[in-house]
């Protein structure tokens, strides 16, 4: 008997879906409808133009409390398959995380598969017709920056639009929202830090960052300004020394840092990266960090509790760049987003309560909050 699903980041196949884990898994062979039935959704939109190069997915999860904001990514995928799930899973992660900050929003989310050798006249072609496409749409899905989108993108989207946030102060936006993601990850560390021990601070705990791009580095950057210890990684090594030089840090390499001795391990690079391989490496008390699907698995999260690890349940803690675009969608100002962020601390305490009093992983008290709110 084969394996059905297959792991979309770790490859690790296997026969099982499950409500929190279709997010990660594809299934070989696929029907499309069957897939889409098993993940609530929702609608699928396509557009491709072969002069541009231009293919694109919007997929809408769930519209139930308003319009989906949702960013766009621009990456190169091995096959339509894997970007159709990769912006399935995404798009109902938002619906996700827009319930459990209480968002008046909806689940969404975009890729465009990026073509291989892309000149900048392509990219100006391509991200100008996407505009086109969002506007198609009608204002319930509207667009921001993900992994291989920019600024300077969502300006392009929005000479086409008004349904893209993110965009730049000249074209009336509010920017990348990477900052604010980091501030709402460093409320929800602070929350796991007061109730696994009592604290109010950080100051001189030992924090491992994997990745410090966008919200790794700003994290990073706050964590030092309150006196934490760092201890970081990543790929890009001029990243990793800025924060050697800036920040004090300690550099390890990549594979190194699930086995660094240290209090928080916060995961901002890639999903997937608690599994069976690196969980019994794992020396912290706390896992917090701005990286989407963290777990590679459901169960996963179980063995987190079972060694004792308090896990920050990923989709809650990162939602502060998504409160960020919410507010300048809204036209509210950057002191209500502020608020909304702060309260990141609380969703969090509340997480970690009930897991406590049920005696479930937080991954799954974080679900039944959501499904409770969205399905009753
Ligand atoms: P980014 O691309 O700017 O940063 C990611 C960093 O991880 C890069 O520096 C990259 O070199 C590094 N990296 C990649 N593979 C690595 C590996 N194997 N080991 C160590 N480092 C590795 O992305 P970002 O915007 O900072 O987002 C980071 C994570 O947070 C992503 O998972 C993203 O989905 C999630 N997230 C981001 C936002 C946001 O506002 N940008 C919001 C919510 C969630």
């Amino acid at each position: 008997m084969g394996a059905d699903y297959m792991c979309i980041s770790c490859r690790k196949k296997t026969r099982a879906v499950n409500t929190a884990h279709n997010r990660n898994k594809w299934r070989r062979n696929m029907d499309l409808f069957e897939y889409a039935t098993e993940l609530e959704y929702g609608e699928l939109h396509l557009k491709t133009n072969p002069k541009t190069g231009l293919r694109a997915i919007v997929a809408l999860h769930n519209l139930q409390n308003g319009p989906a904001i949702g960013g766009c990514r621009f990456i190169e995928y091995d096959s339509t398959d894997a970007a159709l799930n990769d912006v399935m899973r995404l798009a109902r992660g938002m619906t996700y995380k827009a319930a459990i900050t209480k968002l008046p929003h909806g689940g969404g989310k975009s890729v465009i598969i990026r073509p291989p050798n892309l000149t900048e006249e392509q990219r100006t072609a391509i991200f100008e017709e996407f505009g086109e496409f969002v506007e198609s749409l009608g204002g319930k899905y509207i667009t921001a920056e993900d992994s291989g989108t920019r600024v300077a993108d969502m300006d392009l989207i929005s000479q086409k639009t008004d349904h893209v946030l993110g965009t730049s102060a000249d074209a009336g936006g509010s920017g990348d929202p990477s900052p604010v993601t980091a501030r709402g990850v460093r409320h929800g560390l602070e929350a796991a830090v007061k109730y696994k021990y009592g604290r109010d601070d950080v100051d001189g705990l030992r924090i491992a960052v994997q990745g410090v791009g966008n919200v790794g580095w700003y994290l990073a950057s706050e964590l030092h300004e309150l006196g934490a210890e760092l201890i970081v990684t990543d790929i890009n090594e001029e990243a990793v020394q800025r924060c050697v030089d800036e920040l004090d840090a300690t550099a390890v390499a990549p594979d190194e840092i699930f086995g660094v001795d240290c209090d928080i391990f916060a995961p901002c690079a890639l999903g997937a990266i608690i599994n069976d391989e690196t969980l019994p490496q794992l020396k912290c008390d706390i896992i917090a960090g701005a990286a989407n699907n963290q777990l590679a698995e459901e169960r996963h999260g179980e063995l987190l509790r079972q060694k004792g690890i308090l896990y920050a349940p990923d989709y809650a803690i990162n939602a502060g760049g998504l409160i960020h675009v919410a507010a300048d969608y809204a036209g509210k100002d950057s002191d209500w987003a502020r608020t909304e962020t702060e309260r990141i601390f609380d969703t969090m305490i509340e997480i970690f309560e009930r897991a406590d009093a049920d005696e479930l992983p937080t991954g799954v008290v974080a679900d039944r909050i959501v499904e409770e709110s969205l399905f009753g």
